[in-house]
């Protein structure tokens, strides 16, 4: 620890004490919403953050972490520790990365057509894996925003469902900006219906296990209003610095 410049010692104990008020929140709303800490995943986004902060998050306790650009997760790579953590892809994926990231994550949360879904399970069996998958609505019904319109959500999981190689795993939305809290707890509700709708169904080759939503300023509504896995980027690391 003596060699770390103070500029990192000082990043070190800000995670530290994000990462532990954001475990209490996310505490806090799973038992007030009838559940317990364990049955929430709480994912960092890690776009912008430095692999050692990010490690020291996950020594803090972290689990799970998600990227969302291709090429900053290949540059990050071997510098993550991924021991004890688990890496997803969260990100807008262009057909044609799929390939870079197939042997690399666990889970890929944006899945919106049948075509990306295609390519991935093809990419995953030459890893000689089966590849987790979301499937990201598109909540708001927002132009130029990815994932599938809430109308034709049950035809592409049909489509998705029965591709080898592949196993859809939940759905994933990322609401329009709101003023109001009020305003996106309705999105968080109508993507808890079709968690809902979708898992009454029980389709075969299929577990709707996750409901990821809810980001640093939402993550508490989104746990009151159905998730199991929240997104959170700023809240612990502060803010991002594009460079
Ligand atoms: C960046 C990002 C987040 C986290 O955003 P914050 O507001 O910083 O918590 C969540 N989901 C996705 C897909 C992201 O790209």
């Amino acid at each position: 620890m003596e060699k770390l410049s103070n500029d990192i010692k000082e990043k070190f104990e800000a995670v530290e004490y994000n990462y532990k008020t954001i475990e209490n929140n996310i505490n806090e709303a799973a038992v007030k919403s009838g559940r317990k800490r364990e049955d929430i995943v709480f994912l960092a986004a890690t776009k912008t953050v430095e692999p050692a902060v990010i490690n020291h998050a996950i020594n803090c306790g972290l689990r799970y972490i998600g990227e969302n650009r291709v090429q900053e997760l290949l540059s990050k790579y071997d510098s993550y520790d991924l021991e004890k953590c688990d890496l997803q892809f969260i990100g807008h994926l262009q057909t044609n990365k799929v390939r870079q990231i197939a042997d690399k994550v666990s889970l890929i949360q944006s899945v919106d057509s049948v075509k990306l879904a295609s390519e991935i399970a093809r990419q995953a069996k030459l890893c000689g894996k089966k590849m987790n998958v979301l499937i990201e609505v598109n909540i708001g019904r927002e132009e130029n925003k990815s994932g599938v319109f809430p109308e034709n959500l049950d035809e592409l999981i049909c489509e998705i469902k029965d591709i080898e190689n592949i196993t859809v795993k939940g759905l994933m939305a990322i609401p329009p900006i709101c003023d109001e809290k009020s305003q996106i707890c309705k999105y968080f509700e109508n993507m808890h219906r079709l968690f809902i709708d979708i898992s009454s169904k029980k389709y075969d080759n299929m577990s709707m296990d996750y409901l990821s939503m809810g980001m640093s300023d939402d993550y508490r509504e989104a746990i009151l209003c159905g998730a199991n896995m929240v997104r959170v980027g700023s809240a612990l690391f502060g803010k991002r610095i594009y460079k």
